[in-house]
C-alpha cells in the first residue's frame, strides 16, 4: 500500500512578477519575440505558450500575441530556449541604450 505521505506529486507553489523585486534591472540582454513565427500569433489560436509555461518568473503573459513584462524579465533567455520555433531572440541591453541616445 502506498505511503499516503507521497500522494502530492506536484508543487502548489507558484512564482509571480515581483517576488523577487524589480528583477528586470537585472538583465543584460531582452528577449524580443518575433510574431511573425510565434505559432499563436501566427495561427491566431491559444497554442504552444512554452515561453509562458517555462519563465521562471510568469512574466510572460498566455495570450495569442504573448507579451513580455520588461519591469520583470530577468534576462535570463529560457524562453529563447524552449521556444520550439526560436521567435525569441535575446538582444543586448546596449543595443536599446545606444538606440535612447541616438533620439
Ligand atoms: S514559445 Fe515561441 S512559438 Fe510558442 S508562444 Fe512563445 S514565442 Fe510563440
Ligand atoms: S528571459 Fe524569458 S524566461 Fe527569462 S525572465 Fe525573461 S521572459 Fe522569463
Amino acid at each position: 500500500m502506498p505511503d499516503s505521505r507521497f500522494k502530492i506529486l506536484t508543487s502548489a507553489s507558484t512564482s509571480g512578477p515581483g517576488d523577487a523585486g524589480r528583477t528586470g534591472s537585472w538583465r543584460v540582454e531582452r528577449p524580443i519575440i518575433d510574431l511573425s513565427r510565434c505559432t499563436p500569433a501566427k495561427t491566431g489560436k491559444s497554442s504552444c505558450h512554452l515561453c509562458w509555461l517555462y519563465c521562471p518568473d510568469n512574466v510572460v503573459s498566455k495570450t495569442i500575441e504573448p507579451t513580455i513584462d520588461l519591469e520583470y524579465c530577468k534576462g535570463c533567455g529560457i524562453c529563447a530556449e524552449e521556444c520550439p520555433v526560436k521567435a525569441i531572440e535575446m538582444v543586448s541591453e546596449e543595443e536599446f541604450v545606444k538606440g535612447t541616445e541616438d533620439e
